[in-house]
């Protein structure tokens, strides 16, 4: 019997650090508060759920297009891009204990989520908390700062000395590397609008409230997707990407009853729709990615800031413009998050043991096979189909202890297939393949282990 409710975050924690998922950073140090190491099974999972998404939306998207850019941008276009007047959050202070809390989380905390703070001025929230005499999470006494507006953005300096005209900031999105390079892409490629801009890389923000494993942390990795579109297809665009992107949790292995669409209450605004889509994580109903059509706010106010003309020319038309941005963005390191919560399972088995399994899709399991000499006289033939298998996949290897605790071993870092060599394997080449989820087995030929595992990967 299969329990797919059990995942708590304590148990995902705990797992990650036991199977070599997911380290607490500068753990040998005493630590440095949310931030994470991912190990050597966690990373495999991690640049496979990237791959996945690259392959859905570079891949396999037509007229979509990667870029890498730089983490350090000139400090101009967060001006621009209004990350450095108003990208904030509204802090408290505990005047007692001196924690510090977002208001617009305790509000939504202590009201249990019926009032929506994001549509609350600093005022009215103070007003709120005041009125309600919303306690501090921490001490539980009521007395609290008035709000001040907190940057998120880290600042650094550049060259030797600290002058203020050499700051420069961590980026915290990576979406502007792609706004900034729209007319690079556009002309080197000969795209022509409607294209997308695809990016995948490192981004930083000061949390005042990280937290929760990797749901929030203070560095973390985005996958972000512009389209740009010409106005008046926008919407149309936009109902296309909320659809893309749900399709690609479903693809990944999510439940849909796990996943739910989300409009935003209050636009930022620029913005002319908005839209998350949540996943329920063992904390709740919490945002995995965001929609939003951005109009044409971006390239025109780097057009503004930079003297730059962002325009496009259609060839055809000869019309000029600048296009709409249909924003897509998803954060790596919380969708790791949600298909560890979704793939969690505890199973009691016949007989009353139970066994922890991640049912993770074979196409982000870490490993695709482990290769398991029966016993240890068997080890050379297990090495040579390793070794065969590994020049295509990711594979792992094990020949300590019994067989049935290293099953246990693989079905708790997800590995889809066990392979077992056998002496029979010595007359005729043949292996068992035990099957993850149902934990049935098949004989099959070497030569046909590849293809077998390919197939199963296919998303
Ligand atoms: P939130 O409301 O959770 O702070 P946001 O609306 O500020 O998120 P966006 O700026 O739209 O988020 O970022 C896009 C995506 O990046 C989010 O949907 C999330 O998956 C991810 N993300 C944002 N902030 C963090 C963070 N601090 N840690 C991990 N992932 C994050």
């Amino acid at each position: 019997m299969s329990d797919k409710t059990a995942a708590t975050m304590d148990k995902i924690v705990n797992l990650c650090k036991a199977r070599g998922i997911i380290f607490p950073g500068s753990e040998i140090y005493g630590g440095m508060g949310n931030t994470w190491d991912y190990g050597p099974v966690g990373v495999e999972i991690k640049n496979n759920v990237k791959r996945a998404w690259w392959k859905k939306f570079v891949q396999e998207s037509d007229n979509s297009f990667g870029v890498d850019a730089a983490i350090l941008m000139n400090s101009r276009v967060w001006e621009a891009s209004g990350h450095t007047s108003s990208f904030t959050d509204p802090k408290m202070d505990c005047k007692e204990c001196k924690a510090r809390f977002r208001a617009d989380n305790l509000i939504e905390n202590h009201s249990k989520g019926k009032v929506n703070p994001d549509v609350l001025s600093n005022e009215e929230m103070e007003a709120y908390i005041a009125e309600h005499k919303v306690a501090c999470p921490n001490c539980g006494k009521h007395n609290w700062t008035p709000i001040r507006t907190f940057n998120l953005m880290f600042e650094t300096s550049r060259g030797v000395t600290d002058e203020s005209q050499n700051k420069i900031y961590l980026r915290p999105e990576t979406a502007q590397g792609e706004f900034v390079n729209f007319l690079n892409v556009q002309r080197t490629t000969r795209a022509k609008v409607p294209f997308g801009i695809a990016q995948i890389g490192k981004a930083f923000r000061n949390e005042i409230t990280p937290g929760n494993f990797i749901f929030r942390t203070i560095e973390f990795e985005q996958m972000e997707h512009q389209w740009f579109c010409k106005e008046g297809t926008d919407t149309e665009f936009y109902e296309e990407y909320k659809k893309k992107a749900l399709e690609f949790l479903l693809c990944l292995g999510f439940e849909r009853e796990h996943l739910r669409y989300k409009d935003h209450d209050k636009l930022a605004h620029y913005a002319k729709s908005a839209c998350d889509i949540q996943y329920l994580f063992p904390i709740g109903w919490q945002e995995l990615n965001g929609i939003h059509n951005r109009t044409n706010y971006d390239l025109s106010r780097h057009q503004e800031f930079s003297g730059r003309n962002m325009f496009y020319l259609d060839p055809v038309t000869n019309e000029k413009y600048i296009p709409y941005v249909v924003e897509y963005s998803i954060g790596a390191d919380r969708l790791m998050l949600a298909v560890l919560c979704e793939a969690y399972d505890e199973e009691t088995l016949e007989g009353g043991d139970t066994r922890v399994v991640m049912h993770f899709h074979p196409a982000v399991a870490a490993y695709k096979a482990a290769i398991l000499p029966l016993q240890k006289n068997l080890s050379e033939k297990a090495k040579e189909v390793a070794k065969q298998l590994s020049k295509k996949f990711m594979i792992t290897y094990d020949e300590a202890g019994s067989i049935g605790k290293r099953y246990r071993r693989q079905d708790e870092i997800g590995t889809p297939y066990c392979i077992t060599i056998d002496f029979e394997t010595l007359d005729n080449n043949t292996v068992t393949v035990r099957d993850r989820d149902t934990m049935s087995q098949i004989r099959m030929d070497i030569g046909e282990l590849a293809a077998f595992i390919e197939k199963s990967m296919e998303i």
